[in-house]
C-alpha cells in the first residue's frame, strides 16, 4: 500500500500544476493527474500547496556550546527534512575521522531530520590537504574555511585557504568561505572594549559591512587565482553580493547564500539599552536595514542561490547568553524551525519572490550545493518522498511556545506567519502536522553527498594550468 497525496498544486523550483504524488517504499513512484487509488492511503490536498521538504545547508548542531542533533526535530516540524552541519576538526584529527566522531557521538540515531555534514577546518596541519582527494569517497562535498576569529582554531589564512581550493578544485569539492576580515575585526574589538563599550550593539560596530565586503573580494581574488569553484556562506552586505555578482559575470564560479535572518532582521535589534540585544548576536552582525532589500533582490535574481538559516541554538538560551558581555557574547541565533514560515510570509506572501523562486532557495538549489540531489530537494520519481502539504490560509504569530528548538526564545518572535506546513512526510512517514511533531524522533538518516555539485555546473578548468605550467 502506498500514499496518495491527491489534487495539491504541486510546486516545483520551475513551475506548478494540480496533480498526485505516489509514495511508495520512501520514495516518490509516480507524479501525474488522476493516479488510481486503490489499494492506496489517500490525503486530499485540494486547496493546498506541495512542495519537497526543506533542505538547510547550512546549521550548527554541536560546537559553539549549541544544542545539537537532539533537536533537529525543530527542523521537521518547520518543514525543512534535510539539515547540513558543519563536523568540526577535532584537534590532532583529520577531516574525516572527525566527520566520522561528530556523526557518531552526536547524530547518529539521534537525529530526526535526515542529515549530511561539510567538513570545517580547525587546523593547520598540512595533512588536511591530503585528505581532500579522499573526501568525495567517504561521502563529503564541501570544506569550509574562516577568515574571521583570529587567535582561535576556526581561523584560516589566505595561504591555507588558496591552497585548500588548489587541491579541492581537481576533486570536485565545493570550498565554503565565511567572509569576514579577522584582523579588522579583533582591533575594533579591542578598541571599543577599551573605551568601555560591553552593549551588545558594540558586535555590529566591531564588525561592519565593509569587513564582509573586503573578505568577499579577497576570496574572490583567491578563488580566481586558484580556479576552485566557491560558495560565499551568509553573505549579508549590499557590497559582498555585488562583488559576486561582478565574479559571476567574469564566469567566475563563485556562488553565494544568505540567512533567513539577515532577510528579516536589522541592526535595531542588536541597540537595546541593556543585554536583550545578546539574542541577535551572530556571525556577521546583522545589518542596517538598506541591506535588506539588496538582498531580496538578490534572491529573487538568483545572485544568491539558497537562504540557509545558519541555526546555532547556545545552550541555555537567552538566559545563559546573557550572562556575557560584549566582545564575549556568544554567537549564533536559532532559526531551522521557521526558516520556511519566514520566507513564506514574508518573501512569497510579500511578492519579493515567486512560489517557484521559494522552493528553489528554500530545498532545490541548497540540495545540489551540497551534493544531495536529485535525491533531496525535488518532487520527481525516484527522489525520497521528503514532502510538505501547506495550508496557504493559516494565520498565526510565531511564538515561542510553540518553538522545538531546545531554547528560551525564539528569533523571530512576534512575526505574522502567513500559511503552515499542515504536513510535513520524511521519506513518506508523516512527521508533523500544523506545527506539532508527531512522528517518532531519531530515525534521520545519514545521506552522504556527492562531488561537483551547483558550484561545479559552469566550471572549466583553465587559469591553473595556464599558471603551473
Ligand atoms: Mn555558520
Amino acid at each position: 500500500m502506498g500514499l496518495l497525496i491527491k489534487n495539491g498544486t504541486i510546486i516545483s523550483a520551475v513551475d506548478e500544476f494540480v496533480g498526485d504524488i505516489l509514495v511508495e517504499n520512501e520514495k516518490i513512484k509516480e507524479v501525474g493527474v488522476n493516479l488510481s487509488e486503490e489499494g492506496h492511503e489517500v490525503v486530499d490536498a485540494t486547496g493546498k500547496f506541495v512542495f519537497p521538504g526543506g533542505v538547510d545547508e547550512h546549521v550548527h548542531m554541536g560546537p559553539f556550546n549549541s544544542y545539537s542533533f537532539e533537536t533537529s526535530h525543530a527542523a521537521v516540524v518547520g518543514g525543512t527534512t534535510t539539515i547540513v552541519d558543519f563536523a568540526p576538526q577535532f584537534e590532532g584529527m583529520g577531516l574525516i575521522e572527525s566527520k566520522d566522531k561528530h556523526n557518531k557521538e552526536r547524530a547518529e540515531g539521534i537525529s530526526t531530520a535526515d542529515y549530511s555534514f561539510h567538513t570545517m577546518v580547525m587546523d593547520t596541519d598540512d595533512k588536511l590537504l591530503e585528505e581532500i582527494p579522499l573526501m568525495a569517497e567517504n561521502g563529503l562535498a564541501t570544506v569550509k574555511l574562516l577568515m574571521a576569529y583570529n587567535g582561535t582554531p576556526y581561523h584560516a589564512n589566505d595561504e591555507l585557504i588558496f591552497r585548500t581550493m588548489q587541491i579541492a578544485r581537481d576533486h570536485g569539492i565545493t570550498v565554503m568561505l565565511h567572509c569576514e576580515n579577522g584582523d579588522m575585526i579583533v582591533e575594533l574589538e579591542n578598541q571599543l572594549f577599551e573605551k568601555g563599550n560591553k552593549l551588545p550593539i558594540n558586535w555590529s560596530y566591531s564588525r561592519p559591512a565593509l569587513v564582509e565586503d573586503e573578505a568577499t573580494r579577497r576570496a574572490i581574488y583567491l578563488a580566481e587565482l586558484a580556479d576552485c569553484p566557491t560558495f560565499i556562506v551568509h553573505v549579508t552586505t549590499e557590497g559582498a553580493m555585488n562583488h559576486i555578482k561582478e565574479a559571476q559575470e567574469r564566469g567566475l564560479s563563485v556562488y553565494g547564500e544568505t540567512c533567513t535572518h539577515y532577510l528579516i532582521l536589522d541592526e535595531s535589534y542588536l541597540n537595546t539599552p541593556d543585554i536583550e540585544g545578546a539574542k541577535y548576536v551572530c556571525a556577521p552582525a546583522l545589518r542596517p536595514k538598506p541591506h535588506q532589500e539588496a538582498l531580496w533582490k538578490a534572491v529573487r535574481d538568483n545572485d544568491l542561490i539558497a537562504v540557509s538559516s545558519d541555526h546555532a541554538a547556545y545552550r541555555g538560551g537567552f538566559a545563559a547568553k546573557s550572562l556575557f558581555e560584549f566582545p564575549n557574547i556568544p554567537p549564533g541565533a536559532p532559526g531551522m524551525q521557521d526558516r520556511l514560515a519566514m520566507l513564506w510570509s514574508q518573501g512569497v506572501e510579500k511578492g519579493r519572490i515567486s512560489r517557484q523562486r521559494f522552493v528553489e532557495i528554500f530545498a532545490t538549489s541548497p540540495a545540489k550545493m551540497v551534493g544531495l540531489y536529485p535525491q533531496k530537494g525535488l518532487i520527481s520519481p525516484g527522489a525520497d518522498a521528503d514532502i510538505v502539504i501547506y495550508d496557504p490560509e493559516y494565520r498565526g504569530i510565531i511564538t515561542h511556545a510553540d518553538s522545538y528548538e531546545g531554547t528560551d526564545y525564539s528569533t523571530y518572535e512576534g512575526f505574522e506567519r502567513i500559511g503552515i506546513a499542515e504536513k510535513v512526510y520524511l521519506r513518506g512517514k508523516l512527521m508533523a502536522e500544523r506545527g506539532k511533531l508527531v512522528g517518532d524522533k531519531g530515525n534521520g538518516r545519514y545521506i552522504k553527498a556527492k562531488p561537483y555539485g551547483l558550484t561545479y555546473q559552469n566550471f572549466k578548468k583553465e587559469v591553473k594550468d595556464k599558471v603551473l605550467q
